[in-house]
């Protein structure tokens, strides 16, 4: 038994519930856009006769929105197991330089589609953390992606490992459209977009950076953001070293 009060032990279970029914508000909003666009465009398609080019421009519309629908229910599936404690974490001993060099490697192509400069920074001597290094991965692959996503061609992406006492850092700095200084406290919430990005990315989800929140505090760590709006942003992991 908690020795809380009951005062206290019911105030926590009425923001638990309205906290809850928030959550499946905000699915439902989420899930009608593409829900809206998909079934649109479907009605379009099926309304007269069309020709075979047009078929297939709508089949592929369509599929692009069933994408986005699972992105969605996969990176939520992922954050309410994680949150409940059903995702469990690897750990082991990985040099943080030589991850940052092969992960930015996968991304190299990704960043030459959209004209990008993209390229890794580490010290000379390893800098070790105890991680999962499938997670660390979705980490780095969504702030990258993020960068991509949030930049204009011809823009640059650093990612830079450094060490400071008792931790790690693996940096993500881009010249990109930044993020207005009112939104820089909400961009991990769950759903989060700035009106903005809305409109340069009409295929995100707003759930990126929660998971890169919480894979990061799964490590002990730390994620923070720096961002001027026009200029660029500097996305932050801090780790505990070995
Ligand atoms: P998504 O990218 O799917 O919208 P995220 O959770 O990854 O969702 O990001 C939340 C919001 O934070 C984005 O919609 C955007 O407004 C902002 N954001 C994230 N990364 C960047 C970045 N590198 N530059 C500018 N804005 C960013």
């Amino acid at each position: 038994m908690s020795d809380e009060p009951i005062e206290e032990r019911l105030a926590e279970l009425d923001r638990r519930e309205l906290e809850q029914a928030q959550f499946i508000a905000d699915v439902s909003h989420e899930l009608r856009t593409p829900l809206t666009v998909l079934r649109g465009s479907l009605e379009v398609a099926l309304e007269e006769d069309r020709s075979a080019e047009e078929y297939r421009e709508a089949i592929g519309n369509a599929i692009l929105e069933v994408r986005h629908l699972t992105r969605i229910s996969q990176n939520l599936l992922f954050l309410t197991r994680g949150e409940s404690g059903r995702v469990t974490l690897s750990f082991a001993n990985l040099d943080l330089g030589r991850f940052a060099a092969e992960t930015v490697r996968d991304l190299a192509q990704a960043a030459a589609d959209r004209e990008m400069e993209l390229e890794a920074a580490a010290p000379a001597l390893p800098v070790y953390v105890f991680a999962d290094s499938g997670r660390l991965q979705q980490v780095l692959h969504n702030l990258v992606e993020n960068a991509l996503q949030y930049s204009h061609p011809g823009g640059k992406i650093r990612v830079e490992v450094g060490a400071a006492p008792g931790e790690a850092l693996l940096a993500v700095t881009d010249t990109g459209i930044g993020i207005p200084e009112e939104d820089v406290p909400y961009v991990f919430e769950r759903f989060f977009r700035s009106k903005r990005s809305r409109r340069a990315n009409p295929g995100g989800s707003g759930l990126g950076l929660s998971i890169v929140r919480w894979i990061v505090e799964a490590h002990k760590g730390k994620v923070t953001v720096q961002s001027v709006a026009g200029k660029g942003s500097t996305f932050t992991v801090r780790l505990p070293v070995v």
